[in-house]
């Protein structure tokens, strides 16, 4: 009997033409978040297999947790043997010195092979345990232990506990997007909904040095790094906004600012994720949170693009996205006070319902495709995965 890792896939077992796409992928998944614990790992349409482990369960279980498309997972133990007498023996040596008052047995028979039904299966091990342990009774209602066994093709599995997984898709299986990351509150929230739909994202920040300091770009990073931990590993694209932000202050109305220096935004991000074949834009906007996000704001500036723009916290109160953000443990990290580029150059009065025409007419004012132009071809992209020596949250 081998000691093992089960993975139960849920959601995913509804996709029918493609499922071995989503299966593979996330087995490439697992196999990369537990590249150093030298795993082997199987599969079939039912559930995924993770062998070889040494004593390194606890580990192991924490890092699957991390993981998109795992509905639940399971240690059990594996059986190279079909025959009912063979499992209780089993049952039985795993079970003879645990401690327990009450039991069921939960039988699920994939391999229609065996003549047996699920439920007689059941009870056959049940009177079996009963029979040789003593101070034990059966309760299928509320049972102390629930035994699982499951009869495959290839062998049998039994179980006892079930821990749940993050569910979702395996991140990649849907495509690639671009987050744009700010180091406030919602846009890593956004991500970590983004990833779990299965989109691989690249992370988008805009800085303006001098008025945005080292500490918030450390910040920005320290960020991206925890959302690297779900989607393998993150490329972030830093854009240097200065010279975008300084032409527009100094020459558009101060109360249209933050409309074109976030259509300015829209227009890179679009770049950006047509460079690196990304089909949609993210970020954290959320509805009425403030004047740039009114539905006439969210209008004006979504023209500038035609890729579709995502928005996962858009109809979340501020409350809801900061339980999110302290259960992805992002929080702590966006509430550091450093100052970003949209606060630093927020007017006193920015306009609630800007205007298409209008906003096309100020920035006639600016030669913004030259500076656009020349702000991506200056861009800095750094790789970012979880493992990486460098820490930036030290250097906050
Ligand atoms: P967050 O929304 O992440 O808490 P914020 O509230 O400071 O940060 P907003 O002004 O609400 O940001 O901007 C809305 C969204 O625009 C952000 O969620 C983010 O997706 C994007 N954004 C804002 N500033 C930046 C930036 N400097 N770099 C990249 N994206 C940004
Ligand atoms: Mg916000």
């Amino acid at each position: 009997m081998e000691k093992l890792i089960l993975i139960k896939y849920g959601e995913l077992t509804t996709k029918k033409e493609n499922i071995n796409l989503f299966l593979h992928t996330l087995k490439e998944n697992i196999q990369f978040k537990l590249k150093e614990e030298k795993v082997e790992i199987k599969y079939d349409k039912g559930r995924m297999f993770i062998k070889g482990l040494k004593d390194n369960y606890d580990q192991v279980l924490l890092k699957l947790k991390e993981i998109f498309g795992i509905h639940e997972i399971v240690v059990g133990y594996e059986l190279k043997s079909l025959n009912l007498e063979d499992i209780k023996k089993e049952v039985f040596s795993l079970l003879k010195d645990k401690d327990f008052t009450t039991f069921k047995v939960e039988t699920k028979r994939s391999n229609k092979s065996i003549e047996k039904t699920s439920i007689e299966i059941s009870s056959e091990i049940g009177a079996f345990l009963l029979k040789n342990k003593k101070g034990i009774r059966v309760d299928v209602h509320n049972p102390s232990l629930t035994i699982y066994i499951e009869i495959r093709t290839n062998g049998s599995y039994i179980y006892f506990e079930t821990e749940p997984g993050l569910g979702g898709y395996p991140v990649g299986t849907l495509g690639k997007g671009i987050l744009m990351l700010s180091g406030g509150i919602d846009s890593p929230v956004a991500g970590y909904m983004t990833i779990k739909r299965g989109v691989k994202l690249e992370a988008l920040y805009f800085e303006s040095p001098p008025h945005t300091s080292l500490e918030a770009k450390n910040k920005v990073i320290a960020l991206a790094k925890i959302l690297s931990k779900y989607n393998n590993d993150i490329k972030l694209h830093i854009i240097n906004f200065t010279e975008i932000q300084e032409a527009i202050y100094k020459n558009i109305p101060h109360e249209y600012l933050i409309t074109i220096m976030r259509r300015m935004m829209y227009r890179i991000a679009q770049i950006i994720a047509n460079k690196s074949n990304a089909k949609i834009l993210v970020n954290g906007e959320s509805i009425g949170q403030v004047a740039s996000q009114t539905l006439t704001s969210m209008k004006t500036i979504n023209e500038v693009v035609n890729l579709p723009v995502i928005r996962p916290v858009a109809c979340f109160d501020k409350l809801e996205i900061i339980e999110i953000a302290k259960k992805i443990a992002t929080y702590e990290t966006s509430i550091l006070p450093f100052e970003d580029c949209c606060t630093i150059f927020v007017p006193d009065h920015p306009v609630i319902n800007p205007d298409s025409k209008l906003c096309e007419e100020y920035e006639k004012c600016i030669p913004y495709k030259d500076l656009i132009y020349t702000a991506i071809k200056n861009h800095e992209i750094l790789k970012i995965t979880e493992n990486d020596k460098k820490n930036f949250e030290e250097l906050l």
